[in-house]
């Protein structure tokens, strides 16, 4: 644990720059690193040093931005992927292999859903999708004997229901599997899962974390807490010796604190390579020293328009997790007391083509297949987003027809509200 809080850490966690070195993270623009012997070199590849060699693997850039997102989750270990595709892929595929099973929220992110649901089911892994708000017994009764894993989204994108992340997490630990959140909306700025019991947390940081619609990227962490080596059975890829590293037992050589990473660096990202540029890297920190100055801003932003958008006779329902009386109301007071995101969920009122409607008479709001943008946008999922799924899939995704999401950046709040009601009086 840091001995600052979040505020310092978004703006100086990860690097400290000794006597006469640059201010600002240096770009480490290079594939390849200069060694001077090959011993040397071996040592990298054999695991037996830690060091820079190929920046596949690791880059010295990137790494200090994860150092960064480490921090502000309060994990052990973190690595930075290409998008937060990769991350929940890497995330998953780094426990669970072909023959294997994992429950996940059924209200999780569309790509995700299709990467779960659809690919990695080609790749032999099963998922079994529960509600959010399913009972315990319905969440018990979700595990099989090879389930490796539970996924949930903190606020679920974009249906925007808030998980019981201390209840999921106890029954993943009761059936002997880790948690792994998605915290992409709530950011450990609102939200820090680890302290509810999550093992491992993922994220888009294309999303808040760069916070300004410039690069696409993801990031992994690990709290360092789940003992794979007391579920010995069930984690071989991690407590059994790895061939394609000389035998080594991440479990054993890298402990609790840095099997995972170090497993899902050495392993997937040498083989599917999905690196982040150190460009990227770069321009996410720049995003993150100010995460927790515009975090507060978009939740402001997000409440203001969601409690203009309730008392409209135009607005069919909204969701807004710290709207009061919404659906996940009472666990956004437990999980997120200092404000949830940006986005608001609700229904115009004349379904899906008033929808459409109201959607491109808005000013501000940019209609973008984006969302936690510093410029408020907006989007019909059902017809973009979601629009591979069934009637019943987008139902069970929390995801109406009628359903418009607008991320509110970070305008003056009651000029994204004045916009909203001269798009709502041309209906
Ligand atoms: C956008 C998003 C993703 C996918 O991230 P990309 O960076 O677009 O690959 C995953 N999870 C959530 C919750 C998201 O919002």
């Amino acid at each position: 644990m840091s001995q600052y809080r979040i505020e310092t850490n978004c703006v100086q966690g990860g690097y400290r720059p000794d006597n006469g070195e640059p201010r600002q993270v240096p770009i480490i623009q290079s594939t390849t690193f200069k060694y001077n012997t090959s011993e040397d070199m071996g040592k990298l590849f054999d695991l037996e040093a830690s060091g820079y060699f190929y920046s596949r693997l690791q880059n010295p850039t990137c790494d200090t931005v994860a150092a960064k997102i480490c921090t502000l989750e309060g994990g052990t270990a973190a690595m930075l992927t290409s998008s937060g595709q990769a991350a929940n892929f890497y995330a998953v595929f780094n426990i669970a292999n072909c023959g294997d099973h994992v429950v996940a929220s059924s209200t999780i992110y569309g790509g995700t859903y299709n990467l779960f649901a659809v690919t990695m089911k080609k790749m032999g892994i099963d998922f079994t999708f529960v509600s959010p708000d399913c009972t315990d017994e319905e969440l018990n009764a979700a595990f099989q004997p090879n389930t490796k894993a539970v996924f949930g989204e903190t606020i679920a994108n974009p249906a925007l229901t808030v998980l019981d992340i201390e209840r999921f997490a106890k029954a993943a630990h009761e059936h002997e599997v880790p948690l792994i959140i998605d915290n992409t909306f709530a950011t450990p700025v609102h939200c820090r899962p680890f302290e509810w019991g999550a093992d491992i947390v993922t994220h888009s940081t294309t999303k808040y974390m760069d916070g300004h619609g410039a690069s696409v990227g993801g990031c992994i962490v690990d709290s360092g807490r789940f003992d794979w080596m007391a579920h010995k059975e069930k984690f071989p890829g991690l407590c059994t010796p790895d061939d394609s590293y000389h035998g080594i037992t991440y479990a054993e050589k890298f402990g609790k604190e840095g099997a995972f990473i170090t497993k899902a660096t050495a392993q997937l990202m040498r083989d599917f390579g999905s690196t982040q540029s150190p460009q990227t890297a770069f321009l996410l920190n720049l995003g993150l020293e100010s995460l927790h100055v515009r975090m507060a801003r978009h939740a402001e932003n997000g409440l203001a328009v969601a409690r203009f958008l309730n008392q409209h006779d135009k607005i069919e329902w909204v969701t807004y997790p710290s709207l009061e009386g919404d659906r996940s109301y009472d666990l956004a007071q437990k999980y997120l007391p200092h404000g949830s995101c940006g986005v608001v969920s609700f229904g115009v009122k004349g379904g899906r083509k008033a929808a459409e409607t109201f959607m491109g008479h808005l000013k501000l709001a940019a209609i973008e297949t984006h969302v936690a943008d510093a410029r408020t946008c907006c989007l019909h999922p059902a017809s973009s987003t979601h629009r591979q799924m069934s009637d019943e899939e987008l139902i069970k995704a929390g995801v109406s027809g009628d359903l418009v999401r607008l991320s509110c950046g970070l305008e003056h709040a009651q000029d994204l509200i004045d916009d909203i009601a001269q798009a709502l009086a041309k209906l």
